[in-house]
């Protein structure tokens, strides 16, 4: 049993019905479900009976680690929502229309498709777009808040106008499209479900025997479709417990309702509420920041928070001349600290935007200095990933139109006017695009060449669909990758970088087998779907540079709240807008109450942002925080020196490349306070943190060996998976 305090403990006993557990930031609200669910087992409860949600997958394989430690997790349901949703659409999506084999779609699939439809049904171009952006919007949002489209339209009285007219229309021709493609997006996950459990008791039922326990982490940001789903599944009186914190609701733009959480208390017949007020993370200095920040918000329910940890030092800030100097302030501090003791995985940078990550990462490389970041582009998105899923994504999923026409697209000789045409005798046949090819050289539709090409292209998948069933996924994956063409031509950089791209796809696909062993194909692309870029967080020793979304429920020894620019955070958007604007001030709750000891906030006086150099005034964040700024101070109160840094002459730079220009120049005439990595003269004998010199990309740095493999980020090309064996790689001084 994990140590518990009188009302953690008292929350964990709390096993029937319905409760709810109010608490601030770090006061244990995940740890109490956590063992509540240790609990349950105890008190005889069967795993099969048991459900959580978390808010990554990340949090979801924490919490059954740690669970297992203590009992048997086998058969228990932890996951995130979506996964939830997949799950038991991939059981009963039958009732709705799709098979079991049904495709993801990510958002540029969808919005792909969308565009298409809109363009089929609106001649003017102009109306198209803007008929786009509007159906864009709501179909998520009456999806995500469990509506049906055209009765929204209708009682909003927009459906009456002929714009709402081409709304609905597109709406439903989008809808039909996804169905015939037997594919869902991301928001469909979560509607079906909820429609699924609406239409058909008998399934609903199957679910509420199974999930008799149900838990939910992070409560405050589930939206109005979820908070169905779990009504619909604990019904009016199961045993539901969900913890949260209204002041850390930071997912409104994608529809989350804190007021969810005042809607839970009047829902369920006597709900037990609990209230914990003791933060176990952060420093008294560091709780007293977030505090005097978040009470200016209103509308919160009534929290104190206190702590017992120790004063701990005062929470720092800095006003930077621009973002390199921003970063090589935070870079510094951590080399002081690193004196003192602290790992790199330590320290985090958060920040409002991944748009201001490159000064950090730039900084990060020329300090020898290990990071990785969270929240911007995820490594699947890649094209040439996307490429060659789409060949994968067609032997599951053979109605998958969207799958069919990137995939195609990878061949050479097949044009617009040829996939026009074939797309025009698909459906005049009743058929798929793939299924149209299927003896498409009979057919007389094509020139013998085209013909030949299209039938080329049918009998790759039918040899990867073949492959499957013999064959271990990594094979019909590098399969799908020689299949693409992709890695025929290694011209460029690019093209060698896209090459080893796909040499870690082929890998990550072999993790994925020997990790799950029952799971196939399927199984792989929906992890692809349902994967956030947290979900490479791992134990290993580096700087987390992230956003402050990726950030919730994580915490770290020393954080830095960056870009703290009125128009950055705050973002622009709110300045005008008070719910925006609470938002953003929850959010900087959120990056605050990571810390565990130490909390720097910086603000530059300009940035270069968006192609553009702006000059910026401090957020109105950053005083709630740190108090007035002290801009030149040299030790802290606990004897870490604190760098001033010299302001050149030539203060301002202009662009880019000359900002890097600028660091390298810094870097090298300061060589002597940097942490350099130590040569190494024997190539075969490289080690993490190490910099080396790479023929094709230039300089870069270890960040992972393993499995004959290093991870290495290159300054001009970002990260590679090189294979030792190959890669002309040197150790640098
Ligand atoms: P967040 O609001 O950020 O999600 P939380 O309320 O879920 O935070 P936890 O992450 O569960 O809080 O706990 C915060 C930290 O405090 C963790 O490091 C946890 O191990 C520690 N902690 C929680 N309760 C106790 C306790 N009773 N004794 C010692 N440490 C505790
Ligand atoms: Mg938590």
């Amino acid at each position: 049993m994990i140590n518990l305090n009188k009302e953690q403990y008292e929350a964990s006993q709390a096993l029937q019905g319905a409760v709810m557990v109010l608490a601030g930031a770090g006061s244990g609200k995940t740890r109490v479900l956590t063992q509540r669910i240790a609990n349950l087992i105890d008190s005889g409860v069967y795993p099969h009976n048991i459900l959580a949600i978390t808010f990554t997958n990340k949090a979801a394989t924490e919490m059954k680690n740690r669970l297992s430690a203590t009992c048997d997790v086998r058969g228990m349901t932890i996951c995130t929502i979506h996964s939830m949703c997949s799950r038991i659409l991939r059981e009963d999506a039958d009732k709705l229309g799709y098979s079991k084999n049904f495709t993801i779609y990510d958002s540029t699939d969808s919005k792909r498709v969308l565009k298409k439809v809109a363009k089929k049904l609106i001649s003017d171009s102009d109306t198209a777009d803007k008929v786009v952006a509007s159906a864009e919007v709501t179909i998520s949002k009456t999806k995500n808040e469990g509506i049906d489209l055209e009765d929204y339209l209708t009682s909003s009285g927009v459906a009456t106008d002929h714009y709402g007219e081409l709304i609905v229309a597109v709406a439903k021709e989008y809808r039909q499209q996804l169905l015939s493609s037997d594919s869902m997006d991301f928001d469909d996950l979560l509607y079906n479900v909820y429609c699924l459990f609406k239409d058909f008791p008998e399934i609903l039922q199957k679910y509420r025997n199974r999930y008799k326990y149900v838990s939910i982490d992070e409560f405050q940001d589930t939206n109005t479709v979820q908070y169905k789903i779990f009504r619909q599944i604990a019904g009016e009186d199961g045993n539901i417990f969900v913890v949260g914190d209204d002041d850390q609701s930071i997912y409104g733009w994608r529809g989350a309702q804190a007021d969810n959480m005042h809607k839970f208390r009047k829902d369920y017949k006597d709900v037990k509420v609990f209230y914990l007020e003791q933060n176990y993370r952060s420093t008294k200095k560091i709780l007293t920041a977030a505090n005097n920040l978040i009470k200016k918000n209103d509308n919160r329910f009534d929290k104190t928070l206190w702590t017992d940890n120790s004063d701990g030092v005062r929470v720092e800030s800095y006003t930077a001349m621009d973002e390199a100097d921003e970063a090589r302030y935070c870079l510094q501090q951590i080399s002081a600290l690193r004196t003192r003791g602290y790992k790199y995985s330590d320290f985090a940078i958060l920040m409002r935007i991944n748009a201001i990550s490159r000064s950090f990462e730039q900084e990060c490389m020329s300090y020898g200095v290990p990071f990785k970041v969270f929240g911007g582009f995820k490594f699947f998105e890649r094209k040439e990933i996307k490429d060659v899923v789409s060949y994968l994504r067609l032997v599951v999923n053979p109605h998958d139109n969207e799958a069919f026409l990137r995939a195609i697209s990878t061949r050479k000789g097949i044009g617009d006017t040829s996939i026009a045409k074939l797309t025009a005798y698909a459906e005049q046949n009743g058929k798929t695009l793939l299924e149209s090819l299927d003896g498409i050289e009979d057919a007389g539709v094509f020139t013998k060449n085209i013909a030949f090409k299209f039938s080329d292209f049918f009998q790759k998948i039918k040899i990867l669909a073949g492959m499957t069933a013999q064959y271990p996924l990594e094979k019909v994956a590098s399969q799908a990758v020689v299949f693409s063409g992709i890695t025929q031509e290694l011209r460029t950089e690019e093209d060698r970088s896209r090459a080893e791209n796909l040499n870690e796809f082929c890998l990550s696909a072999a993790e994925f087998a020997e990790n799950n062993p029952d799971a196939g194909l399927l199984e792989f692309l929906e992890s692809i779907s349902l994967k956030s870029d947290l979900d490479e967080m791992d134990e290993s020793d580096y700087v987390s540079i992230a956003t402050i979304h990726s950030a919730k429920g994580l915490e770290w020894k020393v954080v830095f709240v960056v870009g703290m620019d009125e128009g950055i955070f705050p973002g622009n958007r709110a300045l005008l807008d008070v719910a925006q604007m609470q938002e953003e001030r929850r959010l900087a709750y959120v990056a605050t109450t990571r810390a565990c000891e130490r909390l720097f906030v910086t603000h530059t006086s300009s940035r270069f942002l968006y192609g553009n150099r702006q000059y910026t005034t401090q957020s109105r964040f950053f005083t709630d925080i740190a108090g007035e700024p002290q801009r030149v101070q040299r030790y802290d109160e606990d004897g870490v020196p604190m760098f001033d840094i010299p302001v050149r002459s030539d203060k301002i730079v202009a662009n880019r490349a000359s900002v890097s220009q600028f660091t390298s120049s810094f870097t090298s005439s300061a060589s002597s306070s940097i942490v350099r990595p130590t040569a190494n003269k024997d190539a075969g004998n490289l080690r993490v943190g190490q910099k080396v010199m790479h023929q094709t990309y230039g300089e870069g740095m270890i960040l992972n060996l393993s499995n004959g493999n290093a991870d290495v980020v290159f300054v001009s090309v970002g990260k590679k998976v090189l294979n030792l064996k190959y890669a002309p790689l040197t150790p640098l001084d």
